[in-house]
């Protein structure tokens, strides 16, 4: 409940890590007066769709030393564990020791996140944010705000908005065997042995056969990508300085390639391996892919993407080791190719494959499919406000599809069609294109803070004009 609060409020749309984190540190930076509004369509706040999850199989990919909600605290999520209790409880309670460092279970971190926004709500003084509950479907442009309109049927009068609202999601399945990977319940009702196709090879591969596995499927698991590369594991820390970088030499995607190869190559003789190198450039990642020219970043998506994924989105150690185990025993086949067509038949689709270097394509049964790709566009979306905000022109596409478009200050860009709204922000993977490095928590919690000073910066001035 808002009280003594005299001006409009900041929405913030969708409360998984990023939206929560907007909110908490809006509220530290926008005066007293200034409520914040925090919407979420699903279940629970906080979690989003990376922290909900209860099988404890399902590790945070990086490293507990690096969960920090915080920029300026770096140790807050290591010592809330500790507080916690879950600190000594070992891997069977989700919490693993390697010697590449410490993996939690991924519903701990959520544990984590809800406690922080539950001080928020019921901390001393007067809250000012208030949580709502539901699907915002409309932002309706209304004398310098907007009129927020909810599936339920509330509206609010906001100032602006911060969209928050995760990947955009695939499109829609291509077969009425398809499965969603986020949905792992789902997987309860397959048969337990007639063979799946898990379409992608990343990281929500390696959590889809975990769930496929915590819901009792043992039969055979299809994993396809256009490489079948699989996500390094991490090791042992080795940090290596940031490479002094020069504009020159990103201009050209292959003088880039040759300066971090000589990178390497220095920090292997240093008795550092490439993944102390590829932690060290995630600051400059986005200088340099906005250094890039367009043709540069377009051949690095076409060519190179792949790549960078499985080097830069490692896993925890053991979700690594049993992934290899399931190689191992032949229960997880992972091949380089393409999905040509699916047939959809009553109780199984047949999918045509080609795999890599193979001349013929291959024909093969599958109970069902599970797109663990990821990323969808803005054209395909089905979500009704990423709709509404796209036909009033006040979103579009981001750099080459990805996302949405924005600028440096994270406000949002249309078409130039919506007018007399107020400002519209953008935060977390719906930046991707924009920037490179905004899909996790270490990204994504410097956004908040430097997102929340400029919204503040920005409501300063309305409020003097
Ligand atoms: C499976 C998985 C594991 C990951 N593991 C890690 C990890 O270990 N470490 C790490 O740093 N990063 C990890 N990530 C990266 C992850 O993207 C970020 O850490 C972060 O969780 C992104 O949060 P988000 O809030 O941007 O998106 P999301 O978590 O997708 O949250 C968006 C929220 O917006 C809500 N929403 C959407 N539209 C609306 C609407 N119209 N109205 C109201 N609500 C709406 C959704 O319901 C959702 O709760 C992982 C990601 C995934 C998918």
């Amino acid at each position: 409940m808002i009280r003594q609060a005299s001006l409009p409020p900041i929405a913030v749309i969708g409360a998984g890590f990023s939206g929560t984190m907007a909110a908490l540190q809006l509220l530290s930076a926008l005066p007293p007066d200034r409520p914040v509004l925090l919407c979420e369509r699903g279940g629970s706040f906080a979690r989003g769709l990376a922290y909900g999850t209860g099988n404890p199989a399902h590790l945070l990919n990086v490293r507990a030393a690096n969960m920090s909600a915080f920029p300026d605290r770096p140790g807050h999520f290591e010592d809330w564990l500790a507080r916690s209790g879950l600190g000594g409880v070992g891997a069977a309670g989700g919490v693993v020791r390697t010697p590449a460092g410490t993996f939690v279970a991924r519903g701990h971190y959520g544990s984590y996140l809800s406690e922080l926004l539950t001080g928020a709500v019921t901390g001393p003084g007067t809250p000012r944010l208030q949580l709502v509950n539901d699907a915002v479907v409309d932002l309706e442009p209304r004398a310098g705000g907007y009129l927020l309109r909810t599936e339920g049927g509330q509206t609010h009068r906001i100032a602006g908005a911060v969209l928050a609202m995760g990947n955009l999601a695939a499109a829609a399945p291509k077969s009425r065997h398809s499965l969603d990977p986020w949905i792992p319940e789902n997987f309860g009702r397959l048969h337990p042995h007639a063979p799946v196709l898990v379409v992608g090879t990343g990281l929500t591969m390696l959590d889809t056969v975990a769930s496929l596995r915590a819901h009792g499927f043992s039969g055979a698991i299809l994993a396809l990508s256009r490489r079948g590369l699989l996500p390094n594991a991490h090791t042992p820390a080795g940090t290596w300085p940031a490479p002094d970088l020069t504009p020159a030499d990103f201009a050209s995607l292959p003088r880039l390639l040759a300066r971090l190869r000589a990178e390497v190559a220095r920090a292997r003789v240093a008795g550092i391996g490439w993944h102390g190198v590829i932690d060290a450039l995630r600051p400059l990642t986005d200088t340099i892919w906005r250094g890039l020219p367009a043709a540069e970043q377009a051949r690095f998506l076409r060519h190179l993407r792949p790549f960078w994924d499985v080097h830069r989105h490692r896993t925890a150690p053991p979700a690594a080791a049993t992934i290899a185990d399931e190689i191992g025993r032949g229960s997880l086949t992972v091949r380089a190719g393409r999905l040509l067509a699916i047939e959809d038949e009553a109780a199984q689709a047949l999918v045509t494959l080609r795999f890599r270097g193979a001349k013929r394509t291959e024909r093969l049964a599958v109970q069902a499919m599970i797109d663990a790709t990821g990323f969808g566009h803005l054209a395909e979306s089905r979500d009704p406000l990423l709709r509404r905000l796209s036909e009033q022109g006040l979103v579009r596409p981001g750099p080459f599809g990805l996302g949405l478009d924005a600028g440096t200050d994270y406000r949002a860009i249309g078409t130039g069609l919506g007018e007399g709204g107020g400002p519209l922000w953008i935060i977390g993977p719906l930046l991707r294109g924009v920037l490179w490095e905004c899909m996790a928590v270490p990204d994504i919690r410097n956004e908040a803070a430097e997102l929340a000073g400029l919204v503040a910066a920005h409501c300063d001035r309305a409020v003097a004009a």
